[in-house]
């Protein structure tokens, strides 16, 4: 049996119930979401719908929850027997597909991590969330692990990840149809990514991040809730310039809440029907503007594994 003591001392007995009765899906079960999930777990989380179509390799294991003895096998069931011996009466469901094939289940989430790599996957989740009315948290790790970004994407209050990529990414271009699949941008000549993300050290900084903020949002309402400054948490594993013209010192953090596009072709007309719209159009699209808000200069990037 797991003890939940010492968690249920920190958070209270209500939350810790209400807790148990909440779901949260995560999408991408690699070295950041793998992270989410169990980390979540461990905080009193009892439901989970995880999503992954990988599968561990030997490549992976240096920098995911999941260690060797889970070769071969479904990231997502790896990380659900990792959570089950952690806490038995949890209640996991596994699916070792694309999200795009099970977009349903989206509707029987309190709360979305997304821990996947694709740009593209990010933008066909984020019209899915909307759509479903689902807050969805989302994080990326900067080339070389350097830093990372996370986001808290609440549907029509505030921007949605379209929107929000286009304003805090400066020179930022949304992928085309061949990158849906690609992760950091960065491509060799013969077509493999040459970037390599970070360390588990630096990913896990950022997943960290993204799960104390899920924790947070579930426990909306409970007292057990803190409120954070903005929508967005930018955090620099080295220096790095977030804010023009300053430099931000290691584990140092800017909060910036970046605003919502009213012309944005996803959210900014919540009279069209956004889902009706592909990801060939969006991406083809040229009006969707680039705004003045995003202070913050970073590469973007993020992880695999
Ligand atoms: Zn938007």
């Amino acid at each position: 049996m797991t003890n939940w003591n010492r968690v249920e001392r920190l958070l209270g007995e209500d939350a810790m119930q209400h807790l148990a009765q909440q779901t949260v899906g995560v999408v991408g079960l690699g070295s950041g979401g793998g992270y989410v999930a169990v980390a979540l777990a461990m905080s009193g989380v009892r439901n989970f719908i995880l999503i992954d179509d990988d599968v561990l390799e030997t490549a992976n294991i240096v920098r995911h929850v999941a260690d060797n003895r889970y070769l071969g096998q479904p990231k997502a069931g790896a990380v659900a027997d990792l959570i089950k011996h952690r806490n038995p009466d949890a209640e996991i469901m596994t699916v070792h597909g694309r999200i795009e094939d099970h977009i349903e289940l989206l509707g029987e989430m309190d709360v979305l991590a997304v821990g996947v790599d694709g740009e593209g996957s990010k933008f066909i989740i984020n019209e899915a969330a909307l759509e479903s009315n689902l807050i969805a948290v989302y994080a990326g790790v900067y080339e070389r692990g350097e830093g990372g970004d996370v986001v808290t994407i609440r549907p029509y209050q505030g921007p949605c990840y379209a929107c929000w990529a286009e304003s805090l990414r400066e020179g930022y271009t949304m992928p085309g149809p061949d990158d849906v699949d690609l992760d950091y941008g960065q491509r060799r000549p013969d077509g493999t990514i040459a970037a390599e993300p970070g360390l588990w050290l630096d990913v896990v900084r950022i997943a960290n991040t993204q799960a104390t903020i899920l924790l947070n949002i579930l426990l909306e309402g409970t007292g057990a809730e803190r409120p954070l400054p903005a929508n967005t948490v930018i955090l620099a594993s080295r220096p790095i310039e977030i804010i023009e013209g300053q430099l931000t010192p290691p584990f140092g953090v800017e909060w910036v809440d970046i605003s919502r596009n009213a012309n944005c072709l996803v959210c900014g007309k919540p009279q069209v029907n956004a889902s009706a719209l592909s990801l060939d159009q969006l991406l083809g699209n040229e009006q969707i503007a680039s705004t003045d808000t995003g202070e913050a200069q970073v590469t973007t990037g993020s992880d695999d594994e």
